[in-house]
């Protein structure tokens, strides 16, 4: 059986980092260097919690901090599986564990049209992204391989499951959404 001490060592250093800066900048580049650690081994992650399912992308909650100041997630993304166009309201770092994924970054015009930031880009295992509302927020989310399940874990600068943020929609409308998570009970899911 594969240990979750790995994880149980991000916590408390991610922890400790929080304890010395809330300096966002400060905060992306030595918590994304603990993240890229964590998922440099593919091997502590249990099983429940990296399975897909046919219908939607999984978002199971690994850890949430008692002072709501960050979480963590494990995305589970089953084979073609995408998220929407979507914004996070606070810092985010996404590490790839398994398979990989594409980000797309949009920015908004001065009319308020959404356009596409650069290309997308491609994390494989091992890599670290960040998006946070300095740097780029708004992104589209996809399963880099039709035929087989992707796992990144996300960290977040907020208890990210009942964060009130938004979609953008092709037709340019904008919805809110709160994500919940797949494994705990939440009132944004019936
Ligand atoms: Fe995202």
């Amino acid at each position: 059986m594969s240990s979750i001490v790995p994880l149980r060592t991000f916590v408390s250093a991610f922890s400790a980092l929080l304890d010395q800066t809330g300096d966002e900048a400060q905060i992306l580049e030595k918590g994304g260097a603990l993240l890229a650690d964590l998922v440099a081994e593919d091997s502590w992650l249990p099983e429940l919690l990296a399975q897909p399912d046919p219908d939607r992308y999984q978002q199971f909650l690994l850890h949430a901090d008692s002072g709501g100041r960050f979480s963590i997630v494990s995305f589970v993304w089953g084979p073609g599986q995408s998220t929407p166009i979507h914004d996070h309201t606070v810092w985010g770092l996404i590490g790839m564990l398994r398979g990989a994924e594409y980000s797309q970054g949009f920015r908004r015009e001065a009319d308020g049209e959404l356009v596409p930031d650069g290309g997308a880009i491609l994390l494989k295992p091992g890599q670290v992204e960040a998006v946070s509302p300095t740097i780029g927020d708004i992104h589209r989310v996809y399963n880099a391989y039709p035929d087989q399940v992707s796992v990144s874990i996300h960290v977040y600068g907020a208890n990210i499951g009942a964060v009130r943020r938004s979609v953008y929609r092709e037709d340019g409308t904008i919805a809110e959404f709160i994500s919940g998570y797949s494994n705990i009970w939440n009132e944004s899911k019936p």
